[in-house]
């Protein structure tokens, strides 16, 4: 028996949602199906499993302060509605956080929140999106530059050709992040099917 599982049995870790002891997250605390919200973001569908608020808006910030059983719930969730909703040949790419937000928490939410959806679901993941600094556009190539639209490019080139790209992020407030990864990863050949979060913001 592994350590950590040893420690889960010892000390059960408290639901994200309202702290009771029914799991990470727990029946009541998890977003239903009932909640899905669908919108879109002028031609990107975009989906969340709830309205960050309440139990949904307390698990994800616990997933940001290193709860990775949540986020491995919430991936679960992402997981679920991709295999529901999508077709298979899709491959989801993750909305990156800034380099100095990954150094401080140690990883980064929307690529792990990507990478265990597609695991679970079969869809393979491209981590390709950077996010630049505010001046990173001065120095860099043409090319480059008009493949970068606001603070995102596409570390792949014109690797993307084809792909049926599906967005993953942990919460989408104003949607222009989501706007501007659509722009940067159409402009470099791919088809952005739509985007899935885990939360949006009333
Ligand atoms: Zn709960």
């Amino acid at each position: 028996m592994r350590l950590s599982t040893i420690l889960d049995i010892l000390f059960p870790a408290a639901c994200a949602g309202c702290g009771g002891a029914d799991g990470v997250l727990c029946p009541a605390c998890l977003p239903s199906g009932r909640a899905i919200q669908r919108f879109q973001l002028d031609a990107l569908h975009v989906a969340a499993l709830g309205p960050y608020d309440g139990s949904l808006r307390r698990a994800i910030l616990a997933f940001k302060r290193g709860r990775r059983d949540v986020g491995a719930v919430l991936a679960d969730m992402l997981a679920r509605y991709l295999t529901s909703a999508l077709p298979a040949h899709s491959v989801l790419v993750p909305v990156p956080t800034t380099a100095a937000r990954r150094a401080e928490r140690g990883f980064d939410q929307a690529v792990l929140l990507a990478r265990e959806a597609g695991r679970l679901s079969g869809l393979g993941v491209l981590d390709i999106l950077r996010q630049t600094a505010g001046d990173a556009q001065r120095g860099r190539s043409r090319l480059a530059r008009l493949g970068a639209r606001g603070r995102f490019r596409c570390s792949a080139g014109k690797l993307v050709a084809e792909v049926r790209v599906v967005l993953i992020d942990d919460v989408a407030t104003t949607g222009a992040t989501l706007r501007d990864c659509s722009a940067v990863l159409t402009a470099a050949g791919a088809r952005v099917a739509g985007a899935l979060v885990v939360a949006r913001t009333p």
